[in-house]
């Protein structure tokens, strides 16, 4: 199997990206955070306490997430319910980091990654995937852009689904995040020491794919 493993911080256009690039390949696209983001809505509708690390940990066992891998994209279920929009809340983006601090929440979601990638030829994105989840993944991309323009595009996106949102505080809760995932002590974010840099500062949303799938072709054409 390929696995291409896609890291990077938020804002950076990776879903779409990787999505994109993903249908042009051929390949599976797998969504992590959508993945923290599911268990960060499911702890906050039962109004825990995020700081009490046992307490998540002993209430995992409960929690049934399942995810639909398919053409139509990447649907996320959570005790039975699909929450696919509902994960993209700003009270979910808002806690989200705080719960993927949690070693026992990252080692409940890492297996289930692992089995997809031995399954499928596939483009995971997330945060540690090139570090922690595939080091062994053939291709490793670390892709991001500057904050000011990863802000930018969230509020053109938001606001095209129909939402308001002001775009300094974008950048603050942007800048927040950055922070809380590339310091914490379970598997920040950081790029593989063999991952390759793609910055998309000043480069449109097709180039970018473009550039990412050809990254992939020319590292599979080295390998066979
Ligand atoms: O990718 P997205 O921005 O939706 O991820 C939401 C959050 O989930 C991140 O800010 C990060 O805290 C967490 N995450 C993670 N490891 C991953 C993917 C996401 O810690 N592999």
């Amino acid at each position: 199997m390929f696995s291409v493993a896609i890291d990077g911080p938020a804002g950076a256009g990776k879903s779409s990206v990787a999505r994109a690039a993903a249908k042009e390949l051929g390949f599976l696209y797998v969504d992590t955070g959508a993945m923290y983001r599911t268990i960060a809505l499911y702890f906050l509708r039962q109004g825990a306490d995020l700081a009490a690390w046992k307490e998540i940990e002993a209430a995992l066992p409960g929690l049934d997430l399942r995810m639909e891998l398919g053409k139509e994209g990447q649907k996320m279920f959570l005790q039975g319910e699909e929450v696919t929009d509902l994960i993209r809340s700003p009270e979910v983006s808002a806690a989200v980091s705080s719960v993927a601090a949690i070693p026992a929440v990252r080692a409940f979601l890492v297996d289930r990654q692992r089995a997809l990638a031995k399954e499928h030829n596939l483009l995971m994105d997330g945060r540690d995937i090139g570090t922690v989840v595939l080091p062994q993944a053939q291709l490793k991309i670390f892709l991001t852009a500057a904050p000011e323009e990863r802000a930018r595009r969230r509020v053109r996106q938001l606001e095209a689904a129909g939402r308001k949102v002001d775009y300094r505080q974008t950048l603050d809760e942007i800048l927040r995040r950055d922070y809380q995932d590339s310091h914490r002590e379970a598997a920040p974010l950081k790029p593989a020491p063999d991952a390759l840099l793609l910055d998309t500062t000043g480069i449109s949303f097709r180039e970018s794919i473009a550039r990412l799938v050809a990254l992939v072709r020319e590292r599979m054409a080295e390998a066979e």
